[in-house]
């Protein structure tokens, strides 16, 4: 859930998906700014951001407690019963001493979540005092970094897949952490959309009016600029690896550097970590004694069986066809970059962008996994344990998620300028607004 914010100045933008100058145009309430040549969006104004934000994370706040500690779901088979909260949930991968998946399980699930919540309250609390604390712009360049990773809105779809999953085979009763669950993840989603970057970061910056493009520049780099990935700071190009922003303090880079190199090795990672992911068992179901295992393509082919088409079509998509999109469309950006092939730049970008947002959303077997490890805990009935491939999974996972925050979209740009000039594409150097 990237949620970029954009280089905004007086009389002129950066887009951070081709580097593209952009004469600044106001758009009303709600509207958003896209880049005319590669669509990516520029900025979009929000109505009281400042207090929304503050109101909407601080009761996002508020309901954290109990919906991660209340009792989520009570499943009852055959007069024993067991229940589970969200935190338990996340436990339930150390207890079957899968350390790394249940590392991963509790920073997504739960940590990021209460700090992204906790740092957007903190920030919108200071910009509502008119403050300018010195610790702001960072607590802001970590909540636009941990976004994507707090997943709380994935385990919620998470735990319907688990309620429909046990609905022939016991009687499921929700319990009051579910609906402080539910409230939680869409007091977030709300927060999340109630956000205007821009104008959060233009009422942190303390430096100097930024250096003006010369006229006639197509692109920052062609000006002499270029600008923070973070908050959108312009700033003078500079060559040198490490040099910070003036506004946030993150890194900054003319272009990210080794970005190829380490796209590619994370792209071969997820590919070596897919073979282990399908092929071995995910998941070990235990039913009078006799062990079942699964793979994710058994689990897939039990809810077709069972009718449970919707399901099985969500499971599908999560865990075999994203991931496998995602790796198809990295080779093909990278491929394109090699060859410098010019064709479809637009389309290219927009697929780029859709894989960074679809990223998260292969987590979701790992976070059904973990919920019925907690809930299915019948002693000799029935258990479920988590098997190998779970931890190749969420490597799959991982690696796919880090390949797209190395990737530089920009080079995808500047390796079609660099092909000979008559096959170019033109471009239009005006904002446009939808
Ligand atoms: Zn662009
Ligand atoms: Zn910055």
């Amino acid at each position: 859930m990237q949620n970029p914010s954009r280089a905004i100045h007086a009389g002129f933008t950066v887009c951070p998906g081709c580097d593209l100058l952009l004469e600044h145009i106001r758009t009303s309430t709600d509207h958003t700014a896209v880049c005319p040549r590669c669509g990516s969006r520029l900025y979009r104004a929000r109505r009281d951001a400042v207090t929304k934000t503050l109101a909407l994370s601080l009761t996002g706040l508020l309901l954290y407690l109990p919906a991660n500690f209340m009792t989520l779901l009570t499943f009852d088979v055959l007069g024993t019963s067991s229940s589970t909260t969200i935190f338990a949930s996340s436990l339930s991968m150390f207890a079957q001493h899968q350390f790394i998946v249940g590392v991963v399980v509790m920073l997504t699930g739960l940590v990021f979540p209460l700090c992204t919540l906790s740092l957007l309250f903190a920030v919108s609390l200071g910009l509502h005092l008119d403050r300018q604390w010195p610790w702001m712009p960072v607590l802001l360049r970590w909540h636009h970094h941990l976004t994507e990773w707090a997943m709380q809105d994935v385990f919620l779809i998470g735990v319907f897949v688990t309620i429909i999953k046990m609905s022939h085979s016991a009687t499921i009763e929700s319990g009051t952490g579910l609906f402080c669950f539910i409230g939680l993840v869409l007091v977030t989603i709300a927060a999340q959309s109630a956000i205007d970057y821009p104008l959060f970061w233009s009422r942190l910056d303390r430096g100097g009016p930024p250096p003006m493009p010369p006229a006639g520049a197509g692109t920052a780099r062609e000006a002499g600029l270029m600008a923070c990935h973070t908050c959108g700071r312009v700033m003078a190009a500079s060559d040198e690896q490490g040099a910070r922003c003036p506004r946030c303090g993150g890194q900054v880079h003319l272009r990210r550097a080794d970005s190829i190199g380490r796209t590619w090795a994370l792209v071969i990672t997820a590919i070596i970590f897919t073979f282990p992911a399908n092929l071995l068992p995910i998941m070990e179901v235990e039913y009078l004694g006799v062990p079942d295992r699964n793979t994710i393509m058994d689990g897939i082919i039990y809810f077709f069986h069972e009718g449970s088409y919707g399901i099985g079509a969500i499971i599908l998509t999560a865990s075999i066809l994203v991931p496998l999109f995602k790796i198809l469309g990295m080779i093909l950006i990278l491929l394109s970059i090699h060859f410098r092939w010019q064709g479809w730049l637009r389309h290219k970008s927009l697929m780029f962008r859709f894989i960074q947002f679809i990223g998260r959303w292969s987590m979701l077997d790992i976070f059904v996994i973990a919920l019925l490890c907690a809930l299915v805990r019948f002693g000799y009935l029935s258990t479920v344990n988590v098997a190998p491939a779970a931890l190749y999974f969420t490597g799959v996972v991982l690696a796919t998620m880090f390949s797209a925050i190395n990737f530089d979209p920009r080079l995808l740009w500047d390796a079609a300028a660099q092909a000979p000039q008559e096959m170019q594409e033109t471009t239009y150097a005006t904002a446009s607004s939808s």
